[in-house]
């Protein structure tokens, strides 16, 4: 069978009382034992049976196996949100005086995480051009705990070269741990970059429509000491495991992901090509077209979809708050993915709370608006931006 085929069918690990077909809510905080020897297996994990839904849940349990299907991950974890998924597995690798080699273009919320919340654990962050092997290879040292890359950065939309970078880890013995949210897991195999460990906002792409927050952890299995921390230290201590109603919308997200991602890329393209026409636009960004500065790697790496996401430029910050007050159609959101599309001014607002200095370092610019594509038909989204742009 086809991947998309069983992540389908999974089954559930024991089959419900009701024959019920969807995978039930498990709303509940703790699990009854039969005995004190079962009760032993499953605190010493020892057995698969759960016993208190911080740590474990049926319905979790039940999305984080589809995603294995998918992946073909040793482990997965589900968590709260993206940023609990990233700050687990950080904190997982990372303790005082170790660093972390990564880059300038972050999320906002993993550059803050970095910057402030980690360093004040003693934890160095090391910010180099990962498009630059060299340079990387420059910033390691023994005291470097995991190198760390987004696969398509954002709002930059810059792509490295994946397998250079597994390769400069595994020199270093550290593992590589990338953030795949941009391209989803259903489209390339991260195992097959070199990847270590995947980790994804699963708010984006995979809740689908929107409906809910989530992150997820994929572990390949080559960092032992990280697999048993996760599960025995993390989950326990950190206590930021994913609730059973939203694993059991974004399972739901999880089944149609590829055929929603199908169309929402294949729309992304068209209205790359249509904005492109609009001279109100300086510059369409969007590794799918076929003169951008990442198309080939992209390709090479993730295969013939190229995301859902563009960004455009326009003459300057007033231009852009004048263009996003005239959408009618479009709404004014953060968030990547939904079903509707979005539009933002990222520096005004993701990285508001940062200095002028650190966004030009960022190459975070106040000209750029974000798009991120939905499922409309893309006559009426570009109807709607070409409204908005003869208001400016
Ligand atoms: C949204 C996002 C995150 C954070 O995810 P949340 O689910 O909002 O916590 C991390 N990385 C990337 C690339 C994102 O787009």
């Amino acid at each position: 069978m086809k991947k998309q085929t069983e992540a389908i069918h999974t089954g559930f690990q024991r089959s419900d009382s009701y024959g019920a077909l969807s995978m039930p809510v498990y709303h509940t905080a703790a699990y009854e034992f039969p005995d004190a020897a079962s009760m032993v297996e499953s605190f010493c994990g020892r057995s698969t049976d759960p016993d208190y839904s911080r740590v474990m849940n049926p319905t979790v349990t039940f999305f984080e196996n589809k995603v294995k299907q998918l992946t073909g991950a040793v482990d997965v974890i589900a968590f709260s949100s993206g940023m609990a998924a990233i700050s687990n597995t950080l904190i997982a690798l990372a303790a005082a005086g170790k660093n972390i080699v990564t880059s300038r273009h972050l999320f906002g919320n993993t550059y803050a995480l970095l910057s402030k919340t980690l360093s004040r654990f003693g934890v160095e962050t090391r910010l180099v051009d990962l498009t630059n092997p060299a340079a990387v290879e420059a910033a390691m040292d023994s005291s470097t705990c995991c190198l760390f890359l987004e696969i398509m950065t954002n709002p930059q939309m810059e792509v490295a070269d994946i397998p250079a970078l597994a390769a400069i880890a595994r020199k270093w013995n550290v593992p590589l741990v990338a953030d795949t949210t941009m391209i989803p897991f259903t489209e390339f195999s991260a195992s097959a970059l070199g990847i270590d460990i995947e980790v994804v906002s699963s708010t984006k792409y995979i809740s689908g429509g929107a409906t809910s927050i989530g992150g997820l952890v994929m572990d390949y299995g080559t960092c032992e000491e990280f697999g048993k921390r996760m599960r025995t230290e993390m989950l326990l201590n950190l206590g930021a495991y994913m609730t059973p109603h939203v694993a059991y919308m974004q399972t739901i997200g999880l089944e149609n992901l590829h055929a929603r991602y199908l169309l929402q890329s294949a729309n992304t393209m068209r209205l790359a090509e249509m904005l492109r026409t609009l001279p109100a636009i300086k510059e369409v960004n969007y590794p799918g077209l076929a003169d951008n500065r990442f198309h080939e790697i992209s390709r090479h790496q993730f295969g013939s979809t190229f995301g859902a996401m563009i960004t455009i430029e326009l003459a300057n910050q007033e231009a852009c708050f004048k263009f996003l007050n005239a959408l009618k159609l479009v709404r004014r959101a953060t968030n990547l993915f939904d079903n509707k599309t979005l539009a933002i001014h990222p520096a005004s607002t993701i990285f508001g709370p940062f200095t002028a200095e650190q966004k030009r370092e960022m190459d975070v610019k106040d000209t750029t608006i974000r798009l991120s594509v939905g499922l409309e038909d893309m006559e009426d989204v570009f109807n709607d931006i070409n409204q908005a742009l003869n208001e400016i």
